[in-house]
């Protein structure tokens, strides 16, 4: 089993924006409904949830349950929990790819 450093897991979980990886990574549906970020919770199926920009958590009311960047990916993904930081890391690249691109 590979270890990851704290620091790591901290930058893969506050610094990829949860509603992102949600919408463009997972491919969840998605919408934003009263000004909220809006998915259909991966566990009950319902869009009673939001995400929190402040602490990068993705909510759902109904399951009463905040999930981070890798509980996410592993909800969605079924994948364990080092494909799953592999995974947010090869997505954090493509992230700072687009930013590094992008026109100012
Ligand atoms: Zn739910």
């Amino acid at each position: 089993m590979k270890h990851f450093t704290k620091n790591e897991l901290f930058e893969l979980r506050n610094h990829i924006p949860i509603s992102a990886l949600i919408a463009d990574r997972l491919n969840v549906p998605s919408k934003i409904s009263e000004g909220q970020f809006r998915f259909l919770c991966p566990l009950c199926g319902e869009f009673q949830t939001a995400t929190n920009p402040k602490t990068n958590l993705a909510r759902c009311f109904r399951c009463q349950k905040n999930f981070n960047t890798i509980d996410m990916v592993i909800m969605c993904e079924n994948t364990s929990f080092v494909d799953t930081v592999r995974t947010l890391k090869a997505y954090r690249q493509t992230l700072q790819h687009k930013t590094q691109e992008a026109p100012k």
